[in-house]
């Protein structure tokens, strides 16, 4: 937990959440300004800032997101059509908030390359 994360106060419900998916590691909840007609954010409860912070020590908690993301996928009524899912890290990689999310992105066609 990091004092004035507001990922952290997400995970541990100081902010509450209508999460999609959720266990002891991990919630995925809707993005608050959505860029597709399905966009959840995907955080580990624990605060790693991104994916720059991550280390060997992390190794079961990322295999647990990647193998996560198709369930949460499926409950959020992706699994057919296809989703996108992004990592943003620092600045050239657009992240505005500094706690590892994955965008979980669906609901339309997405272009490539991304802007
Ligand atoms: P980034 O730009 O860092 O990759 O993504 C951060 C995402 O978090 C943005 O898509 C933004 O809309 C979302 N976001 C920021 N603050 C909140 C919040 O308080 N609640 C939710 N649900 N999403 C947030
Ligand atoms: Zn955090």
């Amino acid at each position: 937990m990091q004092q004035d994360c507001i990922f952290c106060k997400i995970a541990n419900k100081t902010i509450p959440v209508n999460a999609v998916y959720e266990d002891e590691q991990i919630i995925a909840f809707p993005d608050i300004n959505p860029a597709a007609p399905v966009h959840l954010l995907l955080i580990p409860k624990k605060h790693i800032a991104n994916i720059l912070e991550a280390s060997s020590e992390d190794a079961a908690l990322l295999e647990h997101i990647m193998t996560t993301i198709p369930k949460i996928a499926a409950i959020a009524g992706l699994a057919e059509d296809g989703f996108r899912t992004v990592i943003n890290t620092k600045d050239n990689g657009g992240q505005t908030v500094y706690h590892l999310h994955f965008h979980i992105l669906g609901g339309r066609f997405m272009t490539w390359p991304p802007g």
